[in-house]
């Protein structure tokens, strides 16, 4: 690297210290939009303010309709020489958790500062990093830097609710050599396992009045015929059967043991007293480790419940159904968020973990995060990413949600850093 190039990746960290107040009111104007999730369906208004801002920061900036009144916006800041040199990508999400049923001291959407804390809803899940990436686009045009390699960024909506904003987005055909979710991290790298919910459904040929329940399940009743309520038994011990080998035979580091669940977490079904239940659905929500994906967990899943079902007489002709994922919990009731597996050996994690040192002394943790975020569709579409954000998980979705002021300051220069430096270097060679 030049010394040029040096010194101006310097003046860079140099204005971000400087112009400080700047991330805090800008951190004020994403707070004070209302876009809580659920209800969803209240974000266009902000998604337009950051468009105007990245179009002023001299990004070239594509907005697409989403749900009602919900809006994806994709923006990229073209490179001087994008061809040769790494781009990057970065992604949050512009929704926030519901305030509902907590109780607040202050206005959510008034953001308060006590000493070193800034108090509002979303300033750790994550309008805090969209405060900073927004920021720091600012002080890019601010200092005229000119960046080697792409710089695209993604302001998506729907990650609370299970929503597939950034899928819609990266299913359009997204290429960029690395992408970074600034998501709720407390400044550490982070994978995640996956997770897919699904329904398993029972249903009855046939329809049947209680008075009818005595010939099918006494001796010599001659009725085949079952209560799907009964039925559902089958599959719940098979659920819990391959749970349980799950924990003992699969692990991933990082995890505790048994982290992989299948949680039976709603059912519905039945009619009333007076009839025999004709049809059940049973929800379930599967975890998995980062090593494996969605389409390998879900035919593991189905494969024991249907040897269950095939081993009773009444299943094996009515057998179940599944229905996996969703793309809304709002919607279609049903949610996936692929695993993310971090290549700890890459340029780009490598380079994350240099610039995370170098600007506060110690080395990053990496580790697996205890929740889901959007990391995982870029795994799925085979774009190496990292969640990398600030503000901590004890207060995303709280009351008063709380983030550290300097630490959003702290997050803004490491990225800056790590923006500045991905974006110099040259992509590897390709190998043929
Ligand atoms: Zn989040």
């Amino acid at each position: 690297m030049s010394s040029l190039a040096k010194a101006t990746e310097q003046a860079l960290l140099q204005a971000l210290e400087d112009h400080q107040d700047d991330l805090f009111e800008k951190l004020g104007q994403l707070v004070a939009f209302k876009t809580v999730s659920p209800t969803a369906r209240n974000t266009t208004p902000l998604q337009e303010m950051i468009t105007t801002q990245l179009e002023t920061a001299g990004f070239d900036v594509k907005t697409q309709p989403f749900y009602d009144t919900d809006t994806l916006v994709s923006a990229t800041l073209h490179g001087t020489d994008a061809k040769a040199h790494n781009s990057l990508l970065l992604n949050g999400h512009v929704d926030v958790a519901t305030i509902a049923d907590q109780d607040w001291q202050t206005d959510p959407f008034t953001m308060q500062r006590n000493g070193d804390l800034v108090i509002g809803r979303g300033v750790s899940d994550m309008k805090g990093a969209m405060a900073c990436f927004l920021y720091l686009f600012d002080q890019l045009k601010a200092l005229g830097v000119q960046l080697p390699g792409d710089l695209k960024f993604q302001s998506v909506v729907g990650e609370e609710a299970g929503e597939v904003g950034t899928k819609r987005l990266l299913e359009q055909g997204e290429t960029v050599d690395f992408a970074l979710v600034g998501d709720t991290s407390d400044l550490q790298l982070q994978g995640q396992g996956g997770v897919i919910t699904g329904w398993v459904t029972l249903k009855s040929q046939k329809t049947y009045h209680d008075g009818n329940r005595v010939n099918m399940v006494a001796a010599g009743g001659g009725l085949k015929a079952a209560s799907m309520v009964e039925k559902m038994v089958v599959v719940i011990q098979a659920l819990q059967t391959l749970e349980h080998y799950w924990a003992v035979t699969k692990s991933y580091p990082g995890f505790p043991a048994g982290t992989d669940t299948i949680n039976p977490s709603y059912i519905e079904g039945g009619i009333h007293p007076a009839f025999v239940a004709d049809e059940v659905r049973l929800w379930i929500t599967v975890h998995f480790y980062p090593d494996e994906n969605v389409d390998d967990i879900t035919a593991e899943v189905e494969q024991q419940v249907l040897a269950a079902a095939t081993a009773d007489p009444w299943l094996r002709d009515n057998l179940p159904t599944f229905e996996w994922g969703g793309e809304s919990m709002l919607v279609d009731k049903g949610e996936v968020f692929p695993s993310l597996e971090l290549d700890e050996d890459s340029a780009a994690i490598q380079l994350l973990e240099v610039t995370h040192e170098s600007q506060i002394g110690e080395a990053p943790t990496v580790t697996m995060s205890t929740s889901v975020a959007d990391g995982g569709w870029f795994d799925y579409f085979g774009i190496p990413c990292v969640i990398y954000g600030p503000g901590t998980m004890s207060q995303a979705h709280t009351n008063d949600e709380q983030a550290s002021f300097t630490q959003l300051l702290t997050y803004t220069k490491i990225i800056a850093r790590f923006v500045w430096q991905w974006c110099h270097a040259e992509k590897p060679a390709k190998e043929n």
